[in-house]
């Protein structure tokens, strides 16, 4: 017998969620397109070396989370771990190097074998920016600013602190590099088992380790700050003035590093004390190296992504854009059964939120209604029928009044509030 649970980090999204949902998303896309940002839609599995090679070997999402197999064909492949690659890939594909900037928006479920906790899921949904081929850190002031509206309009701006910090150009970055590497290898004995993979391959990621004898460790590691050359002082410097001049309050945390690989220069977190352990909502940053990893020409990029399930949980209940509330249509009698098919027809094709129940008596109709929270209930009998009225009563304030079938939609777009 089939097992009726979903699998375990997964979740139906329905009702109140669904609202919260759609409102988050509507708000975006209002937010996005404001900036001049084109919604795409990539496929929801790629080839996985699309991930592989870009995610980083050392990566948590590469090491642990993917979720990836072989199809019938013999491909593999792997659900969409993150958009980013994914948005690269089709950038190449379609062959849009002519045509940048390259500005993207999107949405839909990214998975992950993570372990299920409080806002971790293993299918779980995010919002995703992109700007492609502008190396300017004006696309950094962009992309911030259109997190900082997005979570001011969804009213959460308050709890919410943007966490900055520059990875640095090539050359910085080696210079930390190699300070690590040394430092480090001085405690080799106390790192982590992960870090010493990291320390091979990609030390700065022992910066994000969640271990506590490697947190101790990283509490005295070199600071990034000391090894920085003038072009990124210059380019961190355009960042942190341009949202200055925005009124985007940030704070420097020199520790941020991301997840994955692929970043330079700028990297943010947004994070948040309301929502316990699991506190970034949304989170990005530059990846200038990213297209040619992938085999493409060079192409700066820069972009970020959050986590929907966490935004739903911040965001409060009276800006959520809910349906109108109904107009319920109610033949008294079987005789004007038809015509009030025709009226709720009429209704709801001039944008009108209708119900009307398949059966049951005028009583038990109202209560349905009341329970509802309809607001009009329009009445229809065989006295109203003859002579082209409909009864409508106001539910809110328990009124009636008489209005003619014709001129009903009129009326109630009138009324309704
Ligand atoms: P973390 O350090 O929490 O694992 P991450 O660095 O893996 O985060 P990103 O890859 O930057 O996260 O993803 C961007 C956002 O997506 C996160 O800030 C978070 O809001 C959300 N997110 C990431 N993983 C999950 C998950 N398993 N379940 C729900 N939301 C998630
Ligand atoms: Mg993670």
């Amino acid at each position: 017998m089939a097992r009726l649970q979903p699998v375990r980090g997964t979740h139906d999204i329905l009702g109140d969620k669904s609202i919260r949902f759609r409102t988050i998303f509507e708000i975006f896309r209002s937010v996005a397109t404001r900036y001049g940002h084109q919604e795409i839609d990539t496929p929801i599995f790629e080839f996985t070396e699309t991930f592989k090679r870009t995610l980083g070997e050392t990566s948590d999402v590469v090491n642990k989370e993917m979720y990836t197999f072989e199809d019938r064909g013999g491909e593999h492949v792997t659900l969409r771990p993150e958009y980013t690659a994914g948005i690269a890939r089709a950038f190449m594909s379609n062959g849009l190097q002519q045509s940048t900037p390259c500005k993207f928006y999107s949405f839909g479920p990214i998975f992950r074998y993570e372990r299920p906790q409080k806002g971790r899921m293993r299918q779980f949904h995010q919002m995703d920016v992109e700007i492609i081929g502008v190396p300017e850190a004006q696309a950094d002031i962009e992309v911030l600013a259109i997190a900082s509206d997005l979570l001011n309009e969804l009213g959460i701006g308050q709890h919410i602190t943007l966490e900055l910090n520059s990875l640095g150009d090539p050359e910085s970055r080696n210079d930390y590099r190699d300070a690590l590497v040394k430092y480090f290898n001085g405690h080799k004995g106390a790192l982590s088992e992960d870090s010493l993979v990291r320390l091979e391959k990609n030390p700065m990621r022992i910066l994000d380790s969640k271990d506590e004898g490697d947190r101790l460790l990283i509490a005295d590691a070199p600071r990034i700050g000391e090894y920085y050359n003038q072009e990124t002082k210059d380019f961190f410097a355009t960042v942190t003035d341009g949202l200055e001049g925005l009124g985007i309050d940030y704070q420097i945390n020199d520790r941020l590093v991301r997840g994955l690989d692929y970043y330079c220069h700028t990297a943010f977190e947004f994070t948040t004390d309301q929502l316990g352990a699991q506190g970034t909502v949304l989170a990005g940053g530059r990846y200038d190296g990213l297209m040619e990893m992938m085999g493409g020409p060079k192409t700066a990029g820069v972009g970020w992504a959050a986590g929907m399930e966490r935004l739903a949980e911040l965001i409060s209940e009276d800006i959520l854009h809910k349906p109108n509330r109904p107009v319920v249509v109610t033949p008294v009698g079987a005789i004007s059964q038809t015509l009030c098919l025709k009226v709720a027809h009429d209704l709801r094709t001039s944008g009108i939120v209708v119900d009307m129940g398949y059966k049951g008596n005028v009583g038990k109709r109202m209560k349905r209604a009341n329970k509802q929270k309809a607001i009009f209930a329009i009445l229809i009998g065989e006295d109203e029928l003859l002579r082209g009225v409909a009864m409508v009563k106001n539910l809110d304030q328990g009124s009636q009044e008489e209005v003619s079938i014709s001129n009903l939609a009129n009326y109630i777009l009138d009324n309704e509030k």
